[in-house]
């Protein structure tokens, strides 16, 4: 853990971003998302890039991950990855047809690639990646025609403590 570090406080600030007039799918969205964003910390706190993710199906949490790439030593270790593999080997399928991904940070093409593997059907992610986003922002590769899979995407969701948890990660590091 890094020194100085009080994560009551650290919560305490979290910019967690619930509008008061949130409707009852958008309220669905934040408590997720709420989930994945503690993913987040948990990374942050391992000293990784705090990425977070749940992915959920049938109103259950299939898997719970962060981002381990340091820990792992594994370029491929994204918060996404290691919950599409944990989400897989429970259902003992591959094919995550029924399920919803709620990630902090967009997801890079490698990760989005995953997805559209394992033909998840709803993306919710955090954070915009202006430097590596393929949901959206640099590339556009959920709903891309020219595949054979597309992913119904929202972005944005409580992007604001997506946002300054990463901001709090590399000021740190600087
Ligand atoms: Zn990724």
């Amino acid at each position: 853990m890094l020194p100085d570090f009080d994560l009551q406080k650290f919560l305490s600030q979290l910019p967690w971003g619930i509008p008061d007039d949130a409707d009852a799918d958008y309220m669905r969205d934040c408590r997720w998302m709420q989930l994945a964003l503690f993913e987040a910390v948990g990374a942050f706190l391992d000293d990784e890039v705090p990425v977070g993710c749940v992915i959920i199906k049938d109103g259950k949490v299939l898997a719970k991950t962060r981002n381990r790439k340091e820990q792992m030593n594994n370029p491929t270790a994204h918060a996404e990855i290691l919950a599409i593999t944990e989400a897989a080997a429970k259902l003992g399928s591959w094919r995550l047809e029924d399920c919803e991904v709620y990630v902090t940070l967009e997801p890079c093409s490698m990760c989005t690639g995953a997805l559209l593997q394992a033909r998840v059907k709803r993306l919710v992610y955090g954070a915009r990646d202006s430097k590596a986003g393929a949901a959206g922002t640099l590339f556009s590769l959920h709903n891309d025609s020219r595949l054979n899979h597309k992913i119904e995407t929202k972005a944005g969701c409580l992007e604001d403590a997506a946002v300054f948890l990463l901001r709090e990660f590399f000021k740190r590091k600087r």
